[in-house]
C-alpha cells in the first residue's frame, strides 16, 4: 500500500438557482491539488497553506484536519497524516472552497488506508469537516466535490444523498469576482419567512431541473434554474450583478444566478461554444468595474476528487 498520494478535489456550484441549501454540481476546471502522507506521530499535521497564511493549520481548525478526524474517529485509528493543500480556489469564493479540501483529504486518505469507505460513505466525513467552515452542517459543496455530478442532498437524518450524473454537453461558466464573502455572514442576510406563493414557485423549479437533468432537456433545466426566495436577498453582496446576468441571458445561457453564498456567478451552457460566448459576455459586463475577477470555462464534471 502506498505511503503518499496525490488528488485534485474539484470546486463546485452549490445551490444551484432554486436548489438553495439541497443541489450542487462540481466543476472540474478550477480546484485544489492535496499531498497526502501516511506519517508515525499519530497527528494530523496541516502544512501552512502557500498564499494563504490565514488558513488554519490546527487540525481542528482547518476543515482537512476536521474530516480526516471524522474518518479516523469511525475507523478507530489512530494513524497519523501529513497534509499539503495547493489551493486553486480562493476561501469565501462561493465555489466550494473548504469543502474541495475536506473532500479531497477524506478521498486521499481512504486511498492510503485501502479504500475502507464507498464514496457515497466518505461524503458524511467531508461534510463533517466542512462544519468547521460555515458553522452548520450541509453537504451541496462537499457531496458534489467527493462525488461529481449534480447531488440532490434530500435529507441529514440520516444523510441520503443523491447522485446524478449531468447531461452530456452540459457545461458552466463562472465569473468569481476577487471579494470574499464568508459563508456565515451571507446566510445572516436572509429571512427565516419564505411565502407560501414563492415556495410553490420554487418547488416546481427544483422538480423541473431534477427532470430537465435526468431527461438531458436542456431548455427545461434552462427554464427551471429560477430563484425566487434566496438570489433576490443575496444580489445585493454582488456588485452589478442584475447587468452581469442581463448580458449573460443575452450570450444564450441556459441559466444565471449566484454560486454559493455568492460572490461567484455561475451560467450553464449547452455545449462549449455556447460556454464561450457567455464567458466572454461576462468579461464584457465586468470589465466595466473597478474589480479584479476570474472566470472559468468548465464541462459539469462527471468525477469527484481525483487520485493523480
Ligand atoms: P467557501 O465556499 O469558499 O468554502 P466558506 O466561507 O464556506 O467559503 O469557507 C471558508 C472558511 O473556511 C474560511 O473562514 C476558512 O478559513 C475556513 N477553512 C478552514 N479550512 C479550510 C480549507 N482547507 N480551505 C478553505 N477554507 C478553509
Amino acid at each position: 500500500m502506498s505511503e503518499s498520494v496525490k488528488v485534485f478535489a474539484p470546486g463546485s456550484v452549490s445551490n444551484v438557482g432554486c436548489g438553495f441549501d439541497i443541489l450542487g454540481f462540481a466543476i472540474d476546471g478550477v480546484g485544489d491539488e492535496m499531498v497526502v502522507s501516511k506519517n508515525d506521530k499519530k497527528k494530523i499535521v496541516i502544512a501552512p497553506v502557500n498564499g494563504y497564511e490565514n488558513l488554519p493549520t490546527d487540525p481542528k481548525k482547518n476543515v482537512a484536519g476536521v474530516a480526516i478526524q471524522a474518518l479516523l474517529d469511525d475507523l478507530k485509528s489512530n494513524q497519523g497524516f501529513d497534509v499539503e493543500i495547493v489551493k486553486n480556489i480562493k476561501p469565501g469564493s462561493g465555489i466550494g472552497s473548504s469543502a474541495a479540501s475536506a473532500a479531497g483529504a477524506v478521498v486521499a486518505v481512504n486511498e492510503l488506508l485501502g479504500n475502507p469507505y464507498s464514496r457515497m460513505e466518505l461524503v458524511d466525513f467531508a461534510m463533517k469537516g466542512e462544519e468547521v467552515a460555515s458553522g452548520d452542517v450541509h453537504a451541496d459543496n462537499a457531496a458534489p466535490a467527493t462525488l461529481g455530478g449534480f447531488c440532490l442532498i434530500r435529507g441529514y437524518n440520516p444523510l441520503d444523498v443523491i447522485h446524478i450524473q449531468p447531461p452530456k454537453d452540459l457545461w458552466c461558466v463562472v465569473i468569481h469576482p476577487q471579494i470574499e464573502i464568508k459563508t456565515k455572514e451571507s446566510r445572516e442576510l436572509l429571512s427565516p419567512e419564505v411565502s407560501m406563493k414563492k415556495a410553490i414557485r420554487q418547488w416546481g423549479n427544483v422538480a423541473g431541473l431534477m427532470s430537465g437533468l435526468y431527461t438531458s432537456n436542456y431548455e427545461l433545466i434552462g427554464r427551471s434554474l429560477e430563484d425566487h426566495i434566496v438570489e433576490p436577498q443575496r444580489k445585493v453582496l454582488i456588485p452589478e450583478f442584475d447587468e452581469l446576468k442581463l448580458s449573460v441571458m443575452e450570450a444564450g445561457a441556459l441559466g444565471c444566478s449566484i454560486s454559493g453564498s455568492g460572490p461567484s456567478v455561475f451560467a450553464l451552457a449547452e455545449g462549449k461554444d455556447s460556454a464561450d460566448v457567455i464567458a466572454t459576455a461576462m468579461d464584457t459586463a465586468y470589465r466595466k468595474t473597478e474589480l479584479d475577477y476570474k472566470i472559468y470555462v468548465s464541462k459539469v464534471s462527471d468525477g469527484g476528487v481525483r487520485v493523480l
